[in-house]
């Protein structure tokens, strides 16, 4: 019997789960397809689950009914959420510096799709009572990509897009082409001008923005372990936080302008401090 709690999560073990024996029409809130037969039901939060998920489950105990209804928390604005960070992005990024930022290639990796699948389907069903230290980090750094990819409306805001590509434009022009300079900028006036526009995204946005800009930076600071320059997170990232769509929805601007939303994350991470301010 030791040995099958072993297996448990530490999660899975904050609950006070009874084996349920009829048949039951919940859904468990790991997977979330319904359990039908069997499984294991929480006595104090009236948490399902199967029993194969037990392993899996990272929703701790709230000692009180859980609530039924799911938390929309991929696809919805960034500003529907209460959380000037939101918290799904707070505990993603919390997590990978506590256990994640040494491993080579974080955030470049890919997490595995069926676990990562899970722990969106968890973040939904418990929202406040998740507990990600047992998450695979580069599942974590994929649910936060996701998270990104998902909102309605990207966290650099389609109408600064512009704004943007163009003070990378000249940017880089004045560091390869030192001569031409009526349309070159110089580091620092490329910075004030990044300030100017980040200053322009919505509360939100901005405060999000300079978190995740502010985590990637600390992510850098352990580049010798991980490989992850800003550069290369700036090319990991610039894809899921520029996100240019015409009225079908389809994407465009990012097939020519890729070299350009690269340097500008880039120049976020390492500039945070100057364009941002202190970590909100
Ligand atoms: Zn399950
Ligand atoms: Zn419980």
């Amino acid at each position: 019997r030791e040995k099958k709690v072993s297996r448990w999560s530490k999660s899975a073990l904050t609950h006070n789960f009874i084996r349920v024996y009829s048949y039951v029409f919940e859904r468990c809130r790991t997977c979330d397809a319904y359990i039908y037969l069997g499984g294991y039901r929480c006595e104090k939060c009236n948490l399902y689950s199967h029993s194969k998920c037990l392993k899996t489950v990272v929703i701790l105990c709230g000692q009180k009914p859980l609530s039924r209804r799911k938390t929309q928390v991929f696809g919805v604005p960034l500003t529907s959420f209460k959380e000037e960070v939101p918290f799904i992005v707070a505990k993603c990024c919390g997590e990978i510096e506590v256990r994640g930022f040494k491993i080579r290639g974080i955030y470049r990796v890919n997490g595995v799709v069926s676990r990562v699948k899970r722990l969106m389907k968890s973040l939904e069903n418990g929202p406040f009572l998740i507990d990600f230290s047992e998450a695979n980090p580069n599942d974590l750094s994929q649910v936060l990509k996701e998270f990104f990819r998902a909102l309605p409306q990207p966290i650099i805001t389609s109408d600064l897009y512009a704004p943007f590509i163009n003070v990378a434009k000249k940017y880089r022009y004045s560091s390869s082409e030192p001569l031409t300079q009526s349309t070159c900028i110089t580091q620092e006036e490329c910075i004030a001008e990044l300030k100017e526009i980040v200053n322009r995204l919505p509360a939100q946005h901005k405060s999000t923005l300079s978190f995740l800009m502010h985590h990637l930076r600390f992510i850098t600071d352990h580049q010798e372990q991980n490989e992850m320059s800003a550069k290369n997170l700036g090319i990991v990232f610039a894809p899921t936080l520029f996100r240019m769509k015409d009225v079908d929805g389809n994407c465009f601007g990012m097939l020519f302008d890729n070299a350009l939303q690269t340097l500008i994350i880039e120049l976020l991470i390492k500039h945070c401090f100057e364009i941002f301010g202190p970590p909100p």
